[in-house]
């Protein structure tokens, strides 16, 4: 495997400034290459293997300056694999492709018409991963170039040809990309959420290539885990169209786990039926936080003082909660209605909570805040450090799915109450279409799916892991002991309060923007990791007057009258609709 990436650009801006982006990304070391350097340098031996990424017009530009007989650049010859980008229907093009495939008929061909559909192929899933076999409609597709007459494996195609595709010739792989467009990672997320749709032979090509090429050195994600978080409901034998008894045969049926998004001001109302249910069940049945009273965007708020005293309250409720009824719950913070303000995760993460799971990828107060390369991350740290794993919408599509586990972000599906209509048949669905993606797939209680969400390879005889989450799982399933080098985004050390593994303090470092620390792990052996962070002060009870709780509880029970007169009065629920469209009309006029 390819241990360095050479970048041949004249500077690196533009698209070769995307692909170092993204080469960074994966924490994937390279250096820029000037074309010059293509034609005199020779390979050098000592520096180990690597792989050249360069535009097609590159290439055809020092073939033309070489000609023709003296074949290949040196450093061109000796690499392990090739990403050439941005191909043309030039004669220099197809030149160039006939010296590689040693084909006479191979060239370069523009559709007819934009093009709509991709395929992935479903014969090279160590290269297409996840993404194998899928269908993806693109939107707006420009006329596409395709590769044809030469023996080259198809890795993307539309529907006259391969627009990505593998061509393996004397010892060396070369992945041809024909668009020259790469996606620009500093651009913010639009419309909510990342579709990969929007950008997919920008994006995919890359990553697909990046993946196979630099596995040994880039850092991993160490399992696929997987989750579907329900918002709202009670803990009663039916919420809605939810029947918990049913919901756990469905799980074990169909191979899911499901974590319940609890309302931490419905402490005292869990069922016993469902709590012994959600126990006996604990690999599959796990219960998160999802706001504090659930009022309307209540995290989305910008006051830090008000913040410290609803994460305060939300804790203080859920502890009641465990302690009524010895259910355990995740320290994972799902936002009511998606809505956060960039002073939220600052605040969730100085009380005790380790991670947070949301739809929306934004803030509130920075709608452009969050950019792409955020939401590549396993999760998104560009708010106070505090991680925030994004989840999805089945209406977000397959591919959507696919290109994040591609990514090596877990799998977290959202659902209501209402996607339970009809025995829930389309969620049950949509679970077997990701269970039959080419990943294993790890269903995990919500919290053990993010300890486990970290990142690691081997470096230097130990091995290295990034950390995402407050907490992480380590092991070591081998028979000797191994030293873990970790190291977590932290803008500021101050901030951390002590480092426990296994609840025995560590020390620990701040080097550039990093915290790090070492971790002694004994054969066959597992440690728990986690940060303590500073507490953030305020009062639980601070600010909450008889007539907040009134309001708060009235919300509550007025949600769920809704709930369940949809799952079991629908004339009742349409004419409430019909009702409050008109109470709005009439107190707009
Ligand atoms: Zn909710």
């Amino acid at each position: 495997m390819a241990q360095t990436a050479l970048l041949v650009c004249d500077a690196v801006e533009g698209n070769a400034l995307r692909i170092a982006r993204i080469l960074d990304l994966f924490a994937i070391p390279w250096q820029q290459l000037s074309p010059r350097a293509l034609v005199d340098r020779a390979p050098d031996a000592a520096a180990g293997s690597y792989g050249v990424v360069c535009p097609m017009a590159i290439l055809t530009r020092v073939r033309a300056e070489r000609g023709r007989v003296n074949g290949l650049p040196p450093l061109i010859d000796a690499a392990e694999s090739v990403f050439v980008y941005g191909a043309d229907a030039t004669p220099a093009t197809r030149e160039l492709l006939r010296d590689w495939s040693q084909s006479e008929s191979a060239t370069v061909a523009e559709t007819e018409g934009p093009a709509s559909l991709c395929t992935i192929s479903r014969h090279v899933p160590t290269i297409c991963g996840p993404m194998s076999g899928l269908q993806v409609s693109v939107p707006s597709l420009q006329p596409q170039l395709v590769f044809s007459g030469l023996s080259i494996e198809p890795l993307i195609s539309v529907r006259e040809g391969c627009v990505f595709g593998i061509l393996r010739s004397q010892g060396t792989a070369w992945y041809l990309a024909s668009s020259a467009a790469v996606i620009d990672l500093g651009q913010p997320v639009e419309q909510g959420y990342f579709d990969v749709a929007d950008s997919l032979l920008s994006a995919v090509p890359i990553v697909m290539y990046i993946r196979q090429a630099f596995a040994d050195i880039m850092l991993q994600p160490v399992e696929c885990g997987a989750c579907l978080i329900i918002d709202d409901p009670v803990l009663r034998p039916h919420y809605g169209f939810i029947d918990f008894h049913r919901l756990a045969r469905c799980a074990v049926e169909h191979n899911f786990s499901c974590s319940i998004a609890f309302i931490p001001w419905n402490w005292r109302r869990s069922r016993s039926s469902v709590v012994e249910l959600f126990k006996r069940n604990r690999d599959r049945l796990s219960i998160s936080v999802h706001g504090c009273d659930h009022t309307g965007a209540e995290f989305g708020g910008s006051s830090s003082g008000w913040l410290n005293v609803l994460a305060k309250r939300a804790s203080a409720r859920m502890e009641k909660h465990r302690g009524r009824t010895g259910l355990e719950h995740d320290a994972v913070m799902v936002f009511p209605q998606g809505a956060f303000s960039t002073v939220a995760p600052g605040v969730l993460k100085h009380n005790g909570f380790m991670a947070a799971v949301n739809t929306e990828v934004s803030p509130l107060d920075a709608p452009s805040g969050t950019r792409i390369a955020d939401v590549w991350q396993m999760a998104i740290l560009r708010y106070a450090d505090f991680p925030i794993f994004t989840r999805r919408y089945a209406g977000h599509g397959l591919h959507n799915f696919a290109f994040d586990m591609l990514l090596g972000k877990p799998c977290l599906l959202v659902a209501h109450h209402d996607d339970f209509q009809h025995d829930g048949r389309g969620v049950l669905e949509f679970i077997d279409r990701l269970n039959r993606l080419d990943v294993a797939l790890a269903w995990r209680p919500l919290g053990d799916l993010v300890r486990r969400a970290y990142r690691a390879r081997w470096h230097g005889g130990g091995q290295q892991v990034r950390m995402f989450a407050s907490e992480i799982m380590l092991e070591n399933g081998g028979s000797t002991p191994r030293q873990a080098a970790v190291e977590k985004l932290e803008h500021g050390i101050a901030a951390v309060d002590r480092v426990r593994v296994d609840d025995r303090p560590v020390e620990f470092s701040q080097a550039g923007e990093l915290l790090r620390f070492a971790v002694e792990l004994t054969p066959r052996s597992r440690s728990l990791v986690r940060i303590d962070y500073r507490d953030g002060g305020a009062s639980p009870s601070r600010g909450y007057s008889l007539r907040a709780h009134g309001q708060a509880a009235a919300r509550r029970y007025l949600s769920e009258l809704r709930d369940e007169c949809q799952a079991r009065a629908p004339r009742v629920y349409r004419l409430a609709g019909t009702a409050r469209t008109w109470l709005a009309g009439a107190m707009r006029r």
